[in-house]
């Protein structure tokens, strides 16, 4: 990044200050990438063992497990990126993680 781009870079500067690739994007373009095509591996609902107690969606760094009249609902894989977290912090057993060919973990 050469000097006079780095004295840009302020606290109050603005998206047309920063670095040519942020002005090649633009603003507000992650709404239009399905970051879950970056996935290895896949969470898991099941349903059957899940006691709706709500402790995954909050972890969720990708905001991938939607939650509506106080229930959550099927993961977003468009936006899951994999992480696993959810799957540790269910107290259920309710998420396994599911690698690609291969039957998901209990
Ligand atoms: S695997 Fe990670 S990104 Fe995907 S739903 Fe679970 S916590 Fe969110
Ligand atoms: S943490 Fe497990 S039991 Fe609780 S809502 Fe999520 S999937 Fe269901």
């Amino acid at each position: 990044m050469s000097k006079n781009l780095m004295e840009k870079m302020t606290v109050t500067a603005g998206w047309r200050d920063l670095t040519p690739a942020a002005q090649v994007l633009g603003e507000g373009n992650s709404v239009y990438f399905l970051t879950g095509e970056w996935r290895t591996e896949t969470p898991v609902w099941k349903k059957e063992q899940c006691k709706q107690c709500l402790f995954c969606f909050p972890v969720c760094p990708d905001s991938s497990i939607p939650v509506a009249n106080s229930k959550r609902d099927e993961f977003d894989l468009d936006h899951c990126k994999g992480c696993g977290i959810c799957a540790k912090v269910c107290p259920f057993g309710a998420i396994s993680m599911k690698a690609p060919g291969k039957e998901a973990s209990k």
